[in-house]
């Protein structure tokens, strides 16, 4: 199964099987009108890698759109506890008089790595993508993995999960059959360290 790396349209943090990215179908691209087989958000892959067009990104520290991306922060997420994001800079919204109790807060991420985000193509998913962070970046998409593939034991799940990337069987991930529950899987290019996200329907 093809990932972006085998057709010469690589992603930094898309290291998954085509087949798992949400992508548009062919047509002209919105900006150099070119006419493509795949678009990313309705452009050709150059356009797309331009970082020029209006991109949103959902993560765990909230949506990131262009704005965010420049300024260099999340657009937020509400914490009772801020010091468990220990190790990131955070900003606190200013408190919405309708909801004095909520707190929210930007989290900040290097612009660069927030531009990379929005150049990349988003995952497949029943809810709605999660990107993820570790070692204050983005990390590398790796994979959406039916959850009834792996083990039931929450604690052998990471050793299973990590057993299935070192050498993939992607077609098991897209065989009709599946229950709906799927793990999202990243990766850090730092430290290495995996992480998920799951969802059903
Ligand atoms: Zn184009
Ligand atoms: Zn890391």
């Amino acid at each position: 199964m093809d990932t972006f790396d085998d057709t010469q349209r690589p992603f930094p943090l898309f290291k998954a099987p085509i087949a798992h990215a949400a992508l548009d179908g062919p047509g002209e691209c919105v900006r150099c009108g070119k006419h493509v087989g795949t678009r990313f958000q309705d452009a050709c892959y150059d356009c797309f890698r331009t970082g020029e067009l209006d991109t949103v990104m959902d993560t765990e520290f909230g949506m990131v759109t262009r704005d965010d991306a420049t300024a260099g922060r999340t657009h937020g997420i509400p914490l009772n506890d801020p010091s468990a994001l220990n190790g990131y800079t955070l900003t606190q919204h200013p408190i919405d008089p309708r909801f004095p109790d909520d707190r929210w807060y930007h989290v900040h991420i290097d612009p660069g790595h927030l531009a990379e985000l929005l150049r990349t193509p988003k995952y497949h998913t029943w809810q709605g993508e999660t990107w993820l962070f570790c070692c204050q970046r983005p990390m590398v998409f790796r994979g959406s993995l039916p959850a009834d593939i792996f083990t039931d034991d929450p604690d052998l799940l990471p050793s299973e999960i990590e057993k299935f990337l070192d050498a993939p069987d992607w077609k098991q991930t897209v065989e009709d059959g599946h229950g709906s529950h799927t793990y999202y899987v990243f990766t850090c290019s730092v430290c290495g360290a995996l992480r998920h996200h799951d969802d059903c329907d």
